[in-house]
């Protein structure tokens, strides 16, 4: 089944074999100490040590190929992936490099391809802003979106209502992290300022209101099942609320997040949506295409 994936991280992506060709240095127990997730904070210490292996440019557009040969076996045909521009930023790197390199990469396959670029909420609006004026000069390069990640509460989304407002405003697509470790007051905040997508918004399922509000604005919420059982955003996969947001009429896609660190790929993410809530493929995989940036030519 053809399907698009929206909310994958690059960096998240990253396989052993992928740190091994990077760093051949690297033994299999080391790797597997990291790229593991027991509990948030252990996913973002993991998440940090890996973007740390990503040194040089080749490393961002390897990390690229093997993510996309990997989809392009899950019958994916359309990608839009995040890349944590804002991390690339913080290691003092240089972002036109980096995405040069993945923008070139992802050329070369034979998924269309798109790039978010993602800034960290917690590093505040000014770093923000630096990502988004980047993310707006490749605009005509293979970048849709901007996004903003990271920790929920200590970088709350109304700092970031004058970054959304200019990324709009010069063409860029808005998405959102929210509603993942925080409450549905997040989702509120990402969509006071312009969120067109909202990356988990599982929250979401504990207000009505806000569901009523999803439905009626046509906001999808990216749902990652495993992802939110793995940080424990969730106790476990019998709690999640994907079901109940599907009954409230709440637009679904579904996506994987950081598949190397939850051990998912995007056809078991269907697969469990499908086996364990009784959510239809057929309209995930519809959905997937209808909630895109780019319609499909
Ligand atoms: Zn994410």
């Amino acid at each position: 089944m053809k399907k698009a994936e929206l909310h994958v991280h690059l960096e998240g992506s990253i396989e052993a074999e992928t740190l091994l060709a990077i760093d051949p240095s690297l033994t299999r127990d080391e790797i597997a100490a990291n790229l593991t997730c027991a509990s948030f904070p252990q996913f973002l210490q993991g998440y940090i040590w890996v973007t740390r292996k990503l040194e040089k440019p080749e490393h961002y557009a390897l990390a690229t190929r093997h993510l996309l040969d990997s989809l392009a076996g899950q019958g994916v045909t359309y990608a839009e992936i995040t890349l944590s521009a804002g991390v690339v930023l913080w290691k003092q790197q240089d972002l036109g490099a980096v995405y040069d390199a993945v923008w070139r990469e992802s050329q070369r396959s034979s998924i269309r391809t798109f790039w978010i670029l993602d800034a960290i909420r917690q590093f505040g609006p000014e770093k923000g802003m630096d990502v988004a004026e980047f993310a707006v000069s490749r605009r005509d390069e293979g970048v849709i979106a901007y996004g903003i990640g990271g920790d929920e509460v200590r970088g709350p989304a109304h700092w970031f209502r004058d970054v959304f407002a200019y990324a709009r405003s010069q063409g860029l697509r808005l998405v959102c992290h929210a509603g993942e470790t925080a409450g549905p007051e997040s989702v509120w905040s990402a969509l006071a300022i312009g969120a067109e997508r909202i990356g988990h918004g599982i929250a979401a399922a504990k207000d009505p209101v806000l569901m009523v509000q999803l439905r009626q604005d046509n906001v999808p919420l990216e749902v990652c099942i495993s992802s939110n059982v793995c940080t424990g955003a969730v106790a476990s996969l019998e709690d999640h609320p994907v079901r109940a947001l599907y009954d409230a009429g709440v637009p679904i896609t579904i996506h994987t997040d950081d598949p190397a660190f939850f051990r998912t790929t995007l056809a078991r993410e269907y697969e469990l949506a499908e086996s364990l809530f009784g959510l239809p493929s057929g309209e995930l995989a519809a959905n997937s295409f209808r909630y895109a940036f780019r319609a499909l030519p």
